[in-house]
Order: C-alpha cells, then structure tokens, then sequence
C-alpha cells in the first residue's frame, strides 16, 4: 500500500486494530480489509478510486457501519473508504428548501441543525445517532416517518459521486423538478456501494410541521394490535408514524432500559400526528378511538420529556434484543398494510415449525415488519434451524404480494435470496448495469448478487 500512501498521505492507515474494526458492521459479520482510507474531499475519494482502479484491487464506500446485511463488509481483500471525515453540511437554502451535504454527515446532527432553522428532513432510521446520508442514500434508509413523508429516494434531488476510475459524475438537480435524460440520481440511490462513491447529496427539505402529538396505544390482544394498524390507514387518516412491539419485544426494551412500558401487554402501537394543531388534535382523536374500540389502553405524550422516553424505548430495541439471545437474524420483510394481521400469524406458525422464537416489532403503517429470529450462531443446529426459518418468511411474504427488504438493502446477507423476488431477466438487465459503472468489478463485489 505504498503508492496509496504517497497519493494521500496522512489519510491511509493499514494499523491491524483498525484493519479489523472497519471489516466488521452491525450484522456481525466480518472481512478482510487491506487499508483504511479516510478521504476529506471528493478530489481524494477520486485518488483513491482511480489507484484501485489501476491495480485491481477492491474499493468499499463506508459510513458508519450501521448496515445490517453486511453492505460494508469486504468478501475479500479490499481498501475500505470511510467517509467519516467528510461530514459538512455545505449549504442550507432556506429559501429554495434545498440542501447540499457531504456523506459522512450523521443523520440527526442534520436533523439538528434544520430543526434550529424551523426545517426538516423526515428520513429518521433508529440509527439516526450513528448512522451517515451517505450510507441513507446508499441503502434508500427508511423510518417511522416514511408512513407520511416517504423515504430517503423522495428527498435526494442530485448527487456528486466518483466512479470507480476516478471520474466525478454530477447526477440529478438542485431544483424541485427535473427530467432531463434517464434518472441516474435514483439508480444511485439504494446501491448499495457497488456502483459509485458518493460524495455530495442535494436534499429537497421541508418545513417544520407546527404540532406533533403521541399516543401510546397498549393492546392486551396482539391480534387487535394488527387490526388497528389496517383501521387507522383505512380510515384516511395519515399519521406520521405508527410503529408496533409485540410483547417479546416490549419485555427485552424493558429489562434493558427500563422506561416503564406495560410487561403485562401483548402489543403496544406508538403513533405520531403531526402538521397545523386543529388537524393534529382531530386525527389524534379519531385515531385514538379507533384504538380504543379494539380494547386498548391509550395515552398521550403531551410534552417533549414524554415523547422523548417513549422514542428512547423505541431505539433501543436492537440493542435490548441481544438480552433475550447471543445473536439473531434480522428481516425487514414488508407486506401490504392489509395483510399484516395474517403475516404475524404466518410468522407464528413458522417460529413454531422450526422451534425457534421470533420476535416482531417495525414500522406498521408501512407494512414493515422487523422480523428478529433469535438464536445462538454457536449452537449450530439452532441456527440452521433459523436459516431455514427465513426462506419460508420470505416465502410466505411474496405469497402475501410483499417485499423481501423494505430497507436494509441485500448486501451479503440476502444476495442469496434475490432470485426468490426478482426474475432472471430483472438480475440480468441490473448485472449489466453494474458492469457500465464498474466494468472491472471492484466497488463492493459480492453484494446484491452471488
Ligand atoms: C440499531 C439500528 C437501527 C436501525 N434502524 C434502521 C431504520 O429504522 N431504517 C433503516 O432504513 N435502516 C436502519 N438501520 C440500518 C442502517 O442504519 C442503515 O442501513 C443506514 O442507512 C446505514 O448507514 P451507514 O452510514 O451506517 O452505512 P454503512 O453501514 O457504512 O454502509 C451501508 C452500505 O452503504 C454503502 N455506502 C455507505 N456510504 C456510502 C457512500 N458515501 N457512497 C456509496 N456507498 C456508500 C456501503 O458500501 C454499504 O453497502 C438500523 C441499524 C441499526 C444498527
């Protein structure tokens, strides 16, 4: 890795400790990196493109290593580089509602920082604390909000990105409209790394909405949980999320934070209304009758401190889950609204037929189950028993008319499934799509497709 060094001196480091934490991200899983390259500019993410370009080797965009099926984890020896250093906010149009930030910026600091100017960027993963725009756009990251405001796609307008011979390519807009020429911009977004770098973002953003309100809505019956979610979203009302935890998923929040939520329920829903405060106010009632019609217990957040504990609850889940077992396989299936209630049941048969525990929480109002198998990687008949448990949920998911990945991505760890969703000629037309950017192959090999 000298010539590398000497290109960006300062910015390589190939220290083992380093090696081995940039190879890993939250999936658990692990690869072999050669370099740790930290770029502070576009101009050095195109050296360093261009010199693995020239030598074959394989280059690995990084943001935070957030990613839950292994998108930053090398297959094979690979240079990887971390955007981390290239975290500015570029420009905040308040008048054109546009912004232009650079990938390493971390999700909430952005949100932060429009929140003071009475602006928005709706995308909220529950890893907004850690997790980069670069590594959002990368995998067309979603949220609770995405119920009303969509996800990551609908708010990047343009792109800067670095191909992997170096090139810089602008991509896109920095206008609300524009349809000139195939849409590369939405061709980037969702690609996991295995197209091009990104290295700047042009942010269509929003107003602050006036009010928000949350209802916590507690179920003693999981069925009528479901229920709800179909009767709030086929009542024409919109709220700006609607998220769900079965009673698994509550005990573990619990007895990893303790935030007082009901150990004795079946299901909580955690809905949000937001917008002008006499449409706030009427939907939060309406919604709030709903609930109450199907037997649940419903209260309001009414100020910042409530609302904030009951979000804590909601973003610890993942770590929380770890207390009920070593290790878990992780899905975010999505189905129709419609269908959620027959899903869970599926999903309850399935946990059944291959004694293994499942556990569901997610994003409701879109149909977006997080379906967690818990299991212990070492106990290996355990965990084949897990694997095999995803193929008949992902099975029973594209029965239901729905998706095997509503926002993790493929990466490696779904590469394996593609052919359960998409045709033979959908995997083709994207392969050939890959080797226009990347004729050699070296931006993030192995992912999407085996
Ligand atoms: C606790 C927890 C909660 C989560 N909740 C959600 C959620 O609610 N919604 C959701 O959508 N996801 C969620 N995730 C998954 C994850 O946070 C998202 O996928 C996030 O977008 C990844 O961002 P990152 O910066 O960590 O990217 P990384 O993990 O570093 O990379 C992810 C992929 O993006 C590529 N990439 C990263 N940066 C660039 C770049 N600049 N140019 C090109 N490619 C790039 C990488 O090569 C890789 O393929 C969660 C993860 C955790 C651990």
């Amino acid at each position: 890795m000298k010539n590398l060094r000497d290109i960006l001196p300062g910015k390589v480091s190939t220290d083992a400790e380093e090696l081995f934490c940039y190879g890993f991200d939250a999936s658990s899983m692990e690869g072999p990196a050669c370099a740790v390259v930290r770029p502070e500019n576009s101009d050095d993410v195109s050296k360093a493109s261009a010199f693995a370009f020239e030598h074959n080797i394989s280059l690995i965009p990084r943001g935070a290593g957030t990613g839950m099926t292994s998108g930053a984890v090398p297959v094979k020896e690979s240079v990887i580089l971390s955007l981390e250093s290239m975290n500015r906010i570029v420009e905040i149009d308040e008048k054109n509602l546009i912004a232009v930030v650079e990938p390493g910026v971390v999700n909430s600091q952005f949100q932060k920082a429009l929140e003071q100017r009475g602006l928005f960027y709706p995308p909220d993963p529950a890893s907004m604390d850690f997790c980069t725009l670069g590594g959002n756009v990368a995998e067309n990251a979603g949220g609770p909000r995405a119920i009303k405001y969509g996800v990551t796609k609908d708010y990047v307008l343009g792109l800067e990105v670095i191909l992997p011979d170096g090139k810089a390519l602008i991509t896109g807009v920095k206008t609300h409209k524009g349809v000139v020429g195939y849409d590369i911009t939405k061709l980037m977004v969702g690609s996991e790394g295995t197209l091009a770098t990104i290295t700047k973002i042009f942010f269509k953003i929003l107003p602050l909405p006036e009010e928000i309100m949350t209802l916590l809505c507690i179920f003693n019956d999981l069925d009528m949980a479901a229920e709800a979610v179909t009767k709030i979203t086929g009542s024409k009302i919109i709220p700006r999320t609607l998220e769900f935890m079965d009673r698994e998923t509550i005990l573990a929040v619990e007895s990893y934070k303790s935030i007082g939520l009901p150990k004795d329920a079946a299901a909580l829903l955690l809905i949000e209304t937001d917008g002008q405060p006499n449409s706030v106010s009427k939907d939060t009632e309406k919604i709030g009758a709903i609930c109450t019609s199907l037997g649940a217990k419903v209260s309001v957040a009414d100020d910042v401190f409530s609302r904030k504990r009951l979000w804590d609850a909601r973003k610890a889940i993942s770590p929380a889950l770890y207390r009920i077992s070593p290790s878990k396989i992780n899905e975010d299936i999505v189905v129709p609204r419609s269908k959620i209630p027959e899903m869970l049941g599926l999903l309850r048969n399935i946990g059944q037929k291959f004694n293994v525990k499942i556990v569901n929480f997610g994003h409701a109002g879109d149909g977006n189950i997080h379906v967690n198998i818990m299991t212990d990687k070492n106990n290996v008949e355990e965990y084949q028993r897990a694997e095999s448990a995803v193929k008949d949920i992902f099975e029973a998911t594209l029965k239901l008319g729905g998706t095997i990945s509503g926002e993790h991505g493929i990466g490696l760890t779904k590469a394996k499934y593609l052919s359960m969703e998409l045709s033979p000629l959908s995997i083709s037309l994207m392969k050939d799509i890959k080797k226009v950017f990347d004729p050699r192959g070296i931006m993030n090999p192995g992912k999407i497709f085996v």
